[in-house]
């Protein structure tokens, strides 16, 4: 059987990668950074039923790394392609230098890269510790380093996503799930702190996902208000958050301790770049183009080029293995030929 690379060793990349080698498939699976993982080894827990990220992610890269289909090449970048579906020729920069492959397919899978909201100074982000992404959030949480006693935490929705102005028009799909888990997150870790959710409406598709938001509002007792966030100012030791609730029609001012900003969930970086040496398309805002998104949802612009996660549009882990096992099974069947 002919060998496949994938590109990007986050969830999407490893599920791929795993599928393959499972039904007989040889893999290469280079990943950029020193470590597998991604951006789900930043996670704490996962929505939505709170599941442990670390032993979630490992037991995948644990059975990757002992699966002997799969050659893992770290710190590891695409340099080049030649050829057509069945038969490319890839170059690929390692740490022990240049090194070319035949590959009978290539699976994409560099997944996205998380706003840094800076633009966004009327959040205050940047000019104060207590305002963080929801990025940040989690390695807090990670590191016990959540606000103690009666602290009051905001989290706001939409920081960079539904924007046109300063931002980007798409909703980020998945950041209502995760406010939500991180405000529970936030009251279990510190049952005394009061959390406060901003949102201009609710966006939950996914199994279990309405719910698990329902029960931060009634367990665990989030004040969900509607409203855009216009100021976050400095007020002593603490924040004053300044919104309109536009369900009331008032002004609402709210102290914060902590500032919670759901940024954007953008087009991992250089993905234009990688899209020029793979010879596919990306879309108007750098995500990899599908070729017919409702029914080929996998198929780049190029035959023999797959596309797997989150660097085709923001998604939550789920989908993003259900789309490396859909690449993988498309990979195999020109691996076989
Ligand atoms: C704050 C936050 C909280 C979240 N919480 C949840 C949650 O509770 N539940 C849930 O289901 N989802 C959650 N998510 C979403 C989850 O992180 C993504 O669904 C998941 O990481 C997508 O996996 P991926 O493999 O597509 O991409 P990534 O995780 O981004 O992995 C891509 C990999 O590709 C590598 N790479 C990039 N470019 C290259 C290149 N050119 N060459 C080689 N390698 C490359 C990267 O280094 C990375 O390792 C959350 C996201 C955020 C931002
Ligand atoms: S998922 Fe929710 S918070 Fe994220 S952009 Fe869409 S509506 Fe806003």
């Amino acid at each position: 059987m002919k060998k496949t690379l994938v590109i990007g060793g986050g969830i999407a990349g490893i599920t791929a990668a795993e599928k393959l080698a499972q039904n007989g498939g040889e893999v290469i699976l280079v990943e950029k950074e020193k470590e597998l993982g991604g951006n789900f080894a930043k996670l704490t827990f996962t929505f939505p039923v709170l599941g442990d990220a670390n032993s979630l992610l490992n037991k995948e890269i644990d059975t990757a790394q002992s699966l002997k289909g799969i050659e893992i090449l770290k710190e590891t970048t695409l340099q080049s392609v030649s050829g057509s579906a069945g038969n490319f020729t890839v170059e690929l920069s390692t740490p022990a230098g240049k090194r070319s492959e035949n590959v009978s397919s290539i699976i994409v899978a560099p997944g996205f890269h998380y706003m840094e909201p800076t633009a966004y100074t009327e959040y205050y982000y940047g000019h104060s510790p207590k305002v963080v992404t929801s990025l940040e959030f989690e390695k807090m949480a990670a590191e016990g380093r959540l606000p103690k006693g009666k602290a009051r935490v905001v989290f706001v929705h939409c920081v960079g996503s539904r924007d046109k102005a300063k931002g980007y028009r798409y909703c980020s799909k998945i950041c209502c799930s995760y406010s939500a888990k991180h405000a529970i997150m936030m009251k279990k870790a510190n049952p005394e702190s009061k959390n406060y959710v901003f949102y201009i409406d609710i966006r939950a598709l996914g199994k279990g996902y309405e719910e698990f938001i329902r029960s931060a509002m009634e367990e665990y007792n989030v004040r969900y208000i509607r409203g855009r966030v216009a100021k976050v100012l400095p007020e002593g030791d603490r924040l004053l958050v300044r919104a309109e609730d536009s369900l009331m029609g008032n002004p609402v001012e709210v102290e914060a301790d902590l500032v919670v900003l759901a940024s954007a969930m953008e087009p991992p970086v250089g993905s234009r770049e990688l899209a020029q040496i793979l010879g596919i398309e990306t879309d108007e805002y750098g995500f990899f183009q599908e070729i017919e998104a409702n029914v080929r949802p996998c198929h780049s612009t190029k035959s023999g080029v797959f596309l797997a996660g989150s660097c085709t549009q923001p998604m939550e882990i789920a989908s993003a293995v259900a789309m490396g096992g859909l690449a993988a099974t498309e990979a195999l069947t020109l691996a076989q030929q």
